[in-house]
Protein backbone atom coordinates (compact mmCIF):
# COMPACT_ATOMS: atom_id res chain seq x y z
CA UNK A 1 0.00 0.00 0.00
CA UNK A 2 1.74 3.60 -1.06
CA UNK A 3 1.93 5.74 2.25
CA UNK A 4 0.28 8.87 2.76
CA UNK A 5 2.46 11.62 3.89
CA UNK A 6 0.77 14.93 5.09
CA UNK A 7 2.92 15.98 8.36
CA UNK A 8 6.35 14.56 7.44
CA UNK A 9 5.71 15.20 3.23
CA UNK A 10 8.64 17.95 3.86
CA UNK A 11 11.10 16.25 6.56
CA UNK A 12 13.55 15.12 4.30
CA UNK A 13 14.36 18.06 2.43
CA UNK A 14 17.68 19.81 3.65
CA UNK A 15 17.44 22.80 5.34
CA UNK A 16 13.30 22.49 5.54
CA UNK A 17 13.71 23.83 9.42
CA UNK A 18 14.20 27.22 8.26
CA UNK A 19 11.63 29.92 7.25
CA UNK A 20 12.82 29.99 3.47
CA UNK A 21 13.23 26.76 2.88
CA UNK A 22 9.63 25.53 4.34
CA UNK A 23 8.14 28.51 2.73
CA UNK A 24 9.56 27.07 -0.91
CA UNK A 25 7.67 24.15 0.44
CA UNK A 26 4.08 25.20 0.83
CA UNK A 27 4.94 26.15 4.19
CA UNK A 28 2.12 28.91 6.13
CA UNK A 29 -0.15 28.25 3.07
CA UNK A 30 -2.75 27.92 5.24
CA UNK A 31 -2.23 30.58 7.25
CA UNK A 32 -2.79 32.91 4.09
CA UNK A 33 -5.57 31.10 3.24
CA UNK A 34 -7.12 31.32 7.02
CA UNK A 35 -6.03 34.57 7.36
CA UNK A 36 -7.68 36.04 4.27
CA UNK A 37 -10.37 33.46 3.35
CA UNK A 38 -12.16 31.75 6.23
CA UNK A 39 -13.70 33.18 9.46
CA UNK A 40 -12.70 31.42 12.84
CA UNK A 41 -15.53 29.44 12.85
CA UNK A 42 -15.40 28.09 9.64
CA UNK A 43 -11.91 26.74 10.25
CA UNK A 44 -13.50 25.18 13.50
CA UNK A 45 -15.92 23.55 11.22
CA UNK A 46 -13.32 21.90 9.16
CA UNK A 47 -11.67 20.42 12.04
CA UNK A 48 -14.68 19.21 13.07
CA UNK A 49 -15.38 17.80 9.57
CA UNK A 50 -11.91 16.24 9.26
CA UNK A 51 -12.63 13.93 12.42
CA UNK A 52 -9.24 14.82 13.54
CA UNK A 53 -8.99 13.44 17.11
CA UNK A 54 -6.63 14.63 19.97
CA UNK A 55 -2.76 12.92 19.18
CA UNK A 56 -1.80 13.21 22.81
CA UNK A 57 -3.40 9.56 23.83
CA UNK A 58 -7.11 10.25 24.66
CA UNK A 59 -8.05 10.59 21.10
CA UNK A 60 -11.32 13.28 22.26
CA UNK A 61 -12.36 14.38 18.62
CA UNK A 62 -10.24 18.54 18.28
CA UNK A 63 -13.04 20.28 16.61
CA UNK A 64 -15.72 19.26 19.38
CA UNK A 65 -13.04 20.44 22.30
CA UNK A 66 -12.53 23.32 20.50
CA UNK A 67 -16.36 24.35 20.07
CA UNK A 68 -16.15 23.79 24.39
CA UNK A 69 -14.16 27.18 24.60
CA UNK A 70 -15.89 29.74 26.56
CA UNK A 71 -15.96 33.13 24.72
CA UNK A 72 -16.98 35.34 27.77
CA UNK A 73 -17.03 39.20 26.86
CA UNK A 74 -13.56 40.90 27.74
CA UNK A 75 -11.62 37.86 29.03
CA UNK A 76 -8.71 36.73 27.31
CA UNK A 77 -8.25 33.04 25.92
CA UNK A 78 -5.13 31.09 25.21
CA UNK A 79 -3.63 28.30 23.21
CA UNK A 80 -1.62 26.19 25.05
CA UNK A 81 0.53 23.26 22.64
CA UNK A 82 1.19 20.77 25.12
CA UNK A 83 4.90 19.20 24.13
CA UNK A 84 5.65 17.91 27.39
CA UNK A 85 6.08 14.62 25.96
CA UNK A 86 7.74 12.33 28.77
CA UNK A 87 5.60 9.02 28.22
CA UNK A 88 8.08 6.18 28.12
CA UNK A 89 8.43 4.80 24.18
CA UNK A 90 7.05 8.18 22.69
CA UNK A 91 8.97 10.45 20.80
CA UNK A 92 7.16 11.41 17.93
CA UNK A 93 6.63 15.15 18.94
CA UNK A 94 10.25 15.71 19.62
CA UNK A 95 10.76 14.82 15.71
CA UNK A 96 8.08 16.84 15.04
CA UNK A 97 9.77 20.11 16.58
CA UNK A 98 13.38 19.22 15.84
CA UNK A 99 12.98 19.12 12.46
CA UNK A 100 9.66 20.53 10.93
CA UNK A 101 9.50 23.67 13.63
CA UNK A 102 7.69 25.70 11.27
CA UNK A 103 4.99 23.68 10.68
CA UNK A 104 4.01 23.72 14.43
CA UNK A 105 4.03 27.34 14.22
CA UNK A 106 1.82 27.14 11.53
CA UNK A 107 -0.70 25.10 13.45
CA UNK A 108 -0.39 27.79 16.20
CA UNK A 109 -0.92 30.26 14.35
CA UNK A 110 -4.16 29.00 12.16
CA UNK A 111 -5.53 27.49 15.47
CA UNK A 112 -5.11 30.37 17.72
CA UNK A 113 -6.72 32.51 14.93
CA UNK A 114 -9.96 30.02 15.14
CA UNK A 115 -9.77 30.41 18.88
CA UNK A 116 -9.59 33.72 19.03
CA UNK A 117 -6.29 33.34 20.88
CA UNK A 118 -4.09 36.24 20.44
CA UNK A 119 -1.09 34.83 23.42
CA UNK A 120 -0.10 31.17 22.86
CA UNK A 121 2.05 28.61 24.93
CA UNK A 122 4.39 25.84 23.49
CA UNK A 123 4.93 24.04 27.19
CA UNK A 124 7.99 21.68 26.23
CA UNK A 125 9.35 18.79 28.08
CA UNK A 126 12.60 20.26 29.65
CA UNK A 127 15.08 17.65 28.75
CA UNK A 128 13.94 18.72 24.99
CA UNK A 129 16.57 21.81 26.20
CA UNK A 130 17.89 22.02 22.49
CA UNK A 131 14.66 22.19 20.56
CA UNK A 132 13.57 25.01 23.08
CA UNK A 133 16.44 26.66 21.01
CA UNK A 134 15.08 25.80 17.44
CA UNK A 135 11.69 26.95 18.26
CA UNK A 136 12.92 29.68 19.54
CA UNK A 137 14.94 30.73 16.13
CA UNK A 138 11.63 29.69 13.99
CA UNK A 139 9.53 31.71 16.03
CA UNK A 140 11.90 34.85 15.38
CA UNK A 141 12.17 33.76 11.47
CA UNK A 142 8.15 33.85 11.18
CA UNK A 143 7.92 37.51 13.21
CA UNK A 144 10.56 38.90 10.85
CA UNK A 145 8.52 37.40 7.84
CA UNK A 146 5.03 39.09 9.28
CA UNK A 147 3.46 35.58 10.66
CA UNK A 148 3.96 36.56 14.35
CA UNK A 149 3.31 39.75 15.77
CA UNK A 150 1.05 42.31 15.15
CA UNK A 151 -1.76 42.38 12.38
CA UNK A 152 -0.67 38.84 10.93
CA UNK A 153 -0.54 39.12 6.83
CA UNK A 154 -2.59 42.57 7.33
CA UNK A 155 -5.64 40.46 8.52
CA UNK A 156 -5.59 42.51 11.62
CA UNK A 157 -4.81 39.27 13.73
CA UNK A 158 -2.38 39.48 16.72
CA UNK A 159 -0.38 36.58 18.14
CA UNK A 160 2.17 36.10 20.19
CA UNK A 161 4.22 32.76 20.62
CA UNK A 162 6.37 31.85 23.91
CA UNK A 163 8.23 28.82 24.56
CA UNK A 164 8.20 27.52 27.87
CA UNK A 165 10.07 24.53 29.48
CA UNK A 166 9.02 22.37 31.98
CA UNK A 167 11.71 20.94 34.85
CA UNK A 168 11.79 17.27 34.36
CA UNK A 169 7.90 16.32 36.11
CA UNK A 170 6.04 13.66 33.79
CA UNK A 171 2.90 14.59 35.29
CA UNK A 172 3.34 18.07 33.76
CA UNK A 173 2.20 16.42 30.50
CA UNK A 174 -1.69 16.26 32.18
CA UNK A 175 -3.13 19.27 31.11
CA UNK A 176 -4.19 20.75 34.47
CA UNK A 177 -0.68 20.26 35.44
CA UNK A 178 0.98 22.25 33.13
CA UNK A 179 -1.21 24.89 33.29
CA UNK A 180 -0.18 24.99 37.41
CA UNK A 181 3.47 24.42 36.38
CA UNK A 182 2.94 27.09 32.95
CA UNK A 183 1.56 29.46 36.12
CA UNK A 184 4.83 29.34 38.34
CA UNK A 185 3.16 26.58 40.41
CA UNK A 186 3.94 23.16 41.02
CA UNK A 187 2.47 20.87 38.65
CA UNK A 188 -0.25 19.06 40.64
CA UNK A 189 -3.26 18.18 38.56
CA UNK A 190 -6.43 20.38 39.57
CA UNK A 191 -9.96 18.56 39.88
CA UNK A 192 -12.22 19.14 37.13
CA UNK A 193 -14.95 20.39 36.69
CA UNK A 194 -14.10 23.37 35.64
CA UNK A 195 -12.59 21.98 32.77
CA UNK A 196 -9.54 24.22 31.20
CA UNK A 197 -11.88 25.44 28.11
CA UNK A 198 -13.56 27.40 31.15
CA UNK A 199 -11.19 28.26 33.12
CA UNK A 200 -7.78 27.00 32.18
CA UNK A 201 -4.22 29.29 32.53
CA UNK A 202 -4.45 32.71 34.31
CA UNK A 203 -8.15 30.98 35.09
CA UNK A 204 -9.21 32.34 31.41
CA UNK A 205 -10.59 30.00 28.68
CA UNK A 206 -7.66 28.10 27.50
CA UNK A 207 -7.74 25.27 24.67
CA UNK A 208 -4.57 22.22 25.69
CA UNK A 209 -3.42 20.27 22.28
CA UNK A 210 -1.01 17.88 22.18
CA UNK A 211 2.14 19.05 19.59
CA UNK A 212 0.93 16.75 16.93
CA UNK A 213 -3.11 17.44 16.95
CA UNK A 214 -1.61 21.09 16.13
CA UNK A 215 0.40 20.56 13.27
CA UNK A 216 -2.08 18.57 11.70
CA UNK A 217 -4.93 21.36 11.30
CA UNK A 218 -2.23 23.06 8.90
CA UNK A 219 -3.10 19.82 5.91
CA UNK A 220 -7.17 19.69 7.13
CA UNK A 221 -6.86 23.69 6.15
CA UNK A 222 -5.04 22.99 2.83
CA UNK A 223 -6.55 20.76 1.36
CA UNK A 224 -9.94 20.93 3.22
CA UNK A 225 -11.68 18.39 6.19
CA UNK A 226 -13.41 16.48 4.11
CA UNK A 227 -10.30 15.44 2.32
CA UNK A 228 -9.01 14.95 5.46
CA UNK A 229 -11.31 12.94 7.02
CA UNK A 230 -11.52 10.24 4.10
CA UNK A 231 -8.17 9.18 4.86
CA UNK A 232 -7.34 6.24 7.52
CA UNK A 233 -10.60 3.80 8.56
CA UNK A 234 -13.59 4.56 10.91
CA UNK A 235 -13.47 7.59 13.63
CA UNK A 236 -9.97 7.22 12.46
CA UNK A 237 -9.05 9.48 10.29
CA UNK A 238 -6.06 10.91 8.72
CA UNK A 239 -2.68 9.72 9.45
CA UNK A 240 -0.50 9.11 12.93
CA UNK A 241 2.43 9.52 13.92
CA UNK A 242 3.99 6.23 15.51
CA UNK A 243 7.26 5.99 17.62
CA UNK A 244 8.60 2.82 17.01
CA UNK A 245 11.39 1.27 19.27
CA UNK A 246 12.11 -1.89 21.36
CA UNK A 247 13.73 -4.89 19.37
CA UNK A 248 12.71 -3.65 15.71
CA UNK A 249 15.36 -3.59 13.08
CA UNK A 250 14.34 -0.24 12.27
CA UNK A 251 13.06 2.34 15.26
CA UNK A 252 11.98 5.66 14.28
CA UNK A 253 9.55 7.95 13.47
CA UNK A 254 6.87 6.61 11.44
CA UNK A 255 3.28 8.56 9.63
CA UNK A 256 1.12 5.81 8.95
CA UNK A 257 -2.66 5.54 6.96
CA UNK A 258 -4.55 3.79 9.89
CA UNK A 259 -5.57 0.95 7.26
CA UNK A 260 -2.62 -0.76 7.84
CA UNK A 261 -2.55 -4.04 9.93
CA UNK A 262 0.10 -4.36 13.03
CA UNK A 263 1.59 -7.12 11.33
CA UNK A 264 2.54 -4.61 8.00
CA UNK A 265 4.00 -2.03 10.60
CA UNK A 266 6.13 -4.73 12.34
CA UNK A 267 7.18 -6.70 9.35
CA UNK A 268 7.35 -4.81 6.03
CA UNK A 269 10.65 -2.82 5.18
CA UNK A 270 8.80 -0.04 4.96
CA UNK A 271 8.01 0.66 8.64
CA UNK A 272 9.89 -1.59 11.63
CA UNK A 273 11.28 -4.10 9.51
CA UNK A 274 10.83 -7.07 11.43
CA UNK A 275 12.73 -8.47 14.70
CA UNK A 276 16.08 -8.65 14.82
CA UNK A 277 18.73 -11.53 14.76
CA UNK A 278 15.37 -13.58 13.81
CA UNK A 279 13.99 -13.64 16.84
CA UNK A 280 10.09 -14.83 17.60
CA UNK A 281 7.74 -11.31 18.85
CA UNK A 282 6.44 -11.88 22.08
CA UNK A 283 4.64 -8.68 22.95
CA UNK A 284 4.14 -5.44 22.09
CA UNK A 285 3.06 -2.22 24.34
CA UNK A 286 0.99 0.03 21.14
CA UNK A 287 0.49 2.84 22.60
CA UNK A 288 3.08 4.19 25.14
CA UNK A 289 3.97 2.59 28.65
CA UNK A 290 0.47 3.53 29.91
CA UNK A 291 -1.87 1.31 27.95
CA UNK A 292 -2.17 -2.44 27.92
CA UNK A 293 0.49 -5.02 26.69
CA UNK A 294 -0.48 -7.23 24.05
CA UNK A 295 0.91 -10.89 23.76
CA UNK A 296 1.63 -11.56 19.54
CA UNK A 297 -1.06 -13.35 19.33
CA UNK A 298 -3.22 -10.98 19.80
CA UNK A 299 -1.73 -8.07 18.78
CA UNK A 300 -1.69 -9.62 15.04
CA UNK A 301 -5.57 -10.81 15.60
CA UNK A 302 -8.48 -10.03 17.64
CA UNK A 303 -9.70 -12.67 19.66
CA UNK A 304 -12.13 -12.78 16.79
CA UNK A 305 -9.90 -13.71 14.43
CA UNK A 306 -9.91 -10.00 12.79
CA UNK A 307 -6.64 -8.85 11.41
CA UNK A 308 -5.75 -6.43 13.90
CA UNK A 309 -5.42 -2.38 12.28
CA UNK A 310 -3.28 0.35 13.36
CA UNK A 311 -5.93 2.86 14.49
CA UNK A 312 -8.01 3.38 18.00
CA UNK A 313 -11.26 1.33 17.41
CA UNK A 314 -9.31 -1.96 15.79
CA UNK A 315 -6.48 -1.77 18.70
CA UNK A 316 -9.15 -1.57 21.46
CA UNK A 317 -11.46 -4.05 19.93
CA UNK A 318 -11.78 -6.75 23.09
CA UNK A 319 -11.38 -3.54 25.21
CA UNK A 320 -9.30 -4.56 27.86
CA UNK A 321 -9.68 -8.20 28.47
CA UNK A 322 -7.92 -8.75 24.87
CA UNK A 323 -7.36 -5.71 23.48
CA UNK A 324 -5.66 -2.34 23.81
CA UNK A 325 -5.07 1.20 23.15
CA UNK A 326 -3.31 3.66 20.03
CA UNK A 327 -3.06 5.93 23.19
CA UNK A 328 -0.18 8.44 22.09
CA UNK A 329 1.76 5.86 19.60
CA UNK A 330 4.50 5.48 21.33
CA UNK A 331 4.77 1.53 19.82
CA UNK A 332 7.80 -0.88 22.31
CA UNK A 333 8.19 -4.02 20.38
CA UNK A 334 9.25 -7.06 23.05
CA UNK A 335 11.31 -10.74 21.21
CA UNK A 336 10.77 -13.79 22.73
CA UNK A 337 14.17 -13.19 25.05
CA UNK A 338 12.04 -10.48 27.12
CA UNK A 339 11.45 -11.20 31.02
CA UNK A 340 7.67 -9.47 31.11
CA UNK A 341 7.75 -9.42 34.79
CA UNK A 342 11.60 -7.16 35.03
CA UNK A 343 9.65 -4.69 32.29
CA UNK A 344 6.49 -4.59 34.19
CA UNK A 345 8.64 -4.01 37.44
CA UNK A 346 10.58 -0.84 35.54
CA UNK A 347 7.10 0.84 34.55
CA UNK A 348 5.69 0.62 38.12
CA UNK A 349 9.18 2.20 39.36
CA UNK A 350 8.67 5.09 36.28
CA UNK A 351 4.77 5.85 38.03
CA UNK A 352 5.50 5.83 41.24
CA UNK A 353 8.61 8.27 41.39
CA UNK A 354 6.27 10.30 38.88
CA UNK A 355 3.04 10.64 41.40
CA UNK A 356 2.69 13.82 42.65
CA UNK A 357 1.44 12.60 45.89
CA UNK A 358 -1.93 14.09 46.04
CA UNK A 359 -4.36 11.09 45.86
CA UNK A 360 -3.51 8.59 48.76
CA UNK A 361 -4.76 5.18 46.04
CA UNK A 362 -1.92 6.56 43.46
CA UNK A 363 0.59 7.91 46.40
CA UNK A 364 0.61 4.50 48.22
CA UNK A 365 -0.86 2.34 45.24
CA UNK A 366 1.77 2.85 42.78
CA UNK A 367 4.71 2.35 45.73
CA UNK A 368 3.20 -0.91 46.56
CA UNK A 369 2.93 -2.10 43.12
CA UNK A 370 6.54 -1.48 42.89
CA UNK A 371 7.54 -2.92 45.59
CA UNK A 372 5.62 -6.24 45.20
CA UNK A 373 7.45 -6.40 41.43
CA UNK A 374 10.46 -5.81 42.66
CA UNK A 375 10.33 -8.81 45.15
CA UNK A 376 8.68 -10.87 42.88
CA UNK A 377 10.99 -10.51 40.02
CA UNK A 378 13.42 -11.29 42.44
CA UNK A 379 12.55 -14.19 43.53
CA UNK A 380 11.15 -13.68 46.36
CA UNK A 381 7.42 -13.40 46.19
CA UNK A 382 4.90 -16.17 46.68
CA UNK A 383 1.68 -16.74 44.81
CA UNK A 384 -0.62 -14.92 46.93
CA UNK A 385 1.73 -11.66 45.49
CA UNK A 386 -0.18 -11.97 41.98
CA UNK A 387 -3.38 -11.19 43.76
CA UNK A 388 -2.44 -8.97 46.01
CA UNK A 389 -1.04 -6.77 42.67
CA UNK A 390 -4.04 -7.68 41.17
CA UNK A 391 -6.01 -6.44 44.21
CA UNK A 392 -4.04 -2.88 44.44
CA UNK A 393 -4.38 -2.07 40.71
CA UNK A 394 -8.49 -2.36 40.77
CA UNK A 395 -8.35 -0.25 43.95
CA UNK A 396 -6.49 2.63 41.96
CA UNK A 397 -7.98 2.47 38.77
CA UNK A 398 -10.62 5.15 38.56
CA UNK A 399 -10.18 6.39 42.12
CA UNK A 400 -7.77 9.08 41.54
CA UNK A 401 -7.81 12.60 40.50
CA UNK A 402 -6.23 12.26 36.62
CA UNK A 403 -5.02 9.76 34.35
CA UNK A 404 -1.41 8.84 35.77
CA UNK A 405 -3.75 6.22 38.39
CA UNK A 406 -4.61 4.84 35.46
CA UNK A 407 -1.35 4.89 33.82
CA UNK A 408 0.32 3.15 36.45
CA UNK A 409 -2.67 0.38 36.95
CA UNK A 410 -2.69 -0.41 33.52
CA UNK A 411 0.07 -1.80 32.38
CA UNK A 412 0.06 -4.31 36.07
CA UNK A 413 -3.54 -5.58 35.32
CA UNK A 414 -2.33 -6.37 31.67
CA UNK A 415 0.84 -7.95 32.62
CA UNK A 416 -0.94 -10.38 35.01
CA UNK A 417 -3.78 -11.22 32.79
CA UNK A 418 -1.94 -12.31 29.99
CA UNK A 419 1.47 -13.23 31.23
CA UNK A 420 0.18 -14.91 35.12
CA UNK A 421 2.63 -18.14 34.39
CA UNK A 422 5.56 -15.93 33.81
CA UNK A 423 4.73 -14.62 37.05
CA UNK A 424 4.39 -17.58 38.46
CA UNK A 425 7.50 -18.64 37.06
CA UNK A 426 9.60 -15.96 39.16
CA UNK A 427 8.31 -18.07 42.25
CA UNK A 428 8.53 -21.41 41.87
CA UNK A 429 12.20 -20.83 40.02
CA UNK A 430 13.41 -18.26 42.55
CA UNK A 431 16.67 -19.22 42.63
CA UNK A 432 17.35 -18.96 39.02
CA UNK A 433 15.08 -15.97 38.91
CA UNK A 434 17.81 -14.73 41.71
CA UNK A 435 21.39 -14.94 39.34
CA UNK A 436 18.99 -13.06 36.70
CA UNK A 437 18.44 -16.54 34.73
CA UNK A 438 14.80 -15.74 33.67
CA UNK A 439 14.79 -19.06 31.67
CA UNK A 440 11.34 -18.39 29.99
CA UNK A 441 10.46 -21.63 28.70
CA UNK A 442 7.43 -21.38 30.89
CA UNK A 443 6.33 -18.89 28.42
CA UNK A 444 2.94 -19.98 26.41
CA UNK A 445 5.34 -20.79 23.24
CA UNK A 446 1.73 -20.89 21.11
CA UNK A 447 1.38 -17.38 21.66
CA UNK A 448 4.86 -16.36 20.11
CA UNK A 449 4.57 -15.40 16.23
FE1 LIG B 1 -1.19 13.00 41.64
FE2 LIG B 1 -1.37 10.39 41.12
FE3 LIG B 1 -3.46 11.67 42.08
FE4 LIG B 1 -2.63 12.18 39.57
S1 LIG B 1 -3.46 10.24 40.32
S2 LIG B 1 -3.28 13.66 41.09
S3 LIG B 1 -0.41 11.95 39.87
S4 LIG B 1 -1.49 11.36 43.14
Amino acid sequence: MASIKLLLKHADVKGIETFDVYRAHEGYNSVEKALKNMTPDEIVEEVKTSGLRGRGGAGFPTGLKWSFLAKPEGVPRYLVCNADESEPGTFKDRYLMEFLPHLLLEGLIVSSYALGANTCYIYIRGEYAWIVDILEKAIEEAKANGFLGKDILGSGFDLDIFVQRGAGAYICGEETALLESLEGKRGNPRIKPPFPAVKGVWDCPTVVNNVETLAAVVPIINDGGEAYSKIGAGRSTGTKLISACGNINKPGVYEIDMTISVEEFIFSDEYCGGIPNGKKLKACIPGGSSVPILPANLLLRTAEGNERLMNYESLNEGGFETGTMMGSGGFIVFDEDQCIVRHTMTLARFYNHESCGQCSPCREGTGWLYQILKKIEAGNGDMKDIDLLWDIQRKIDGNTICPLGEAAAWPVAAAIRHFRDEFEWHITHAEEAKVGNYGLGNYAAEALV
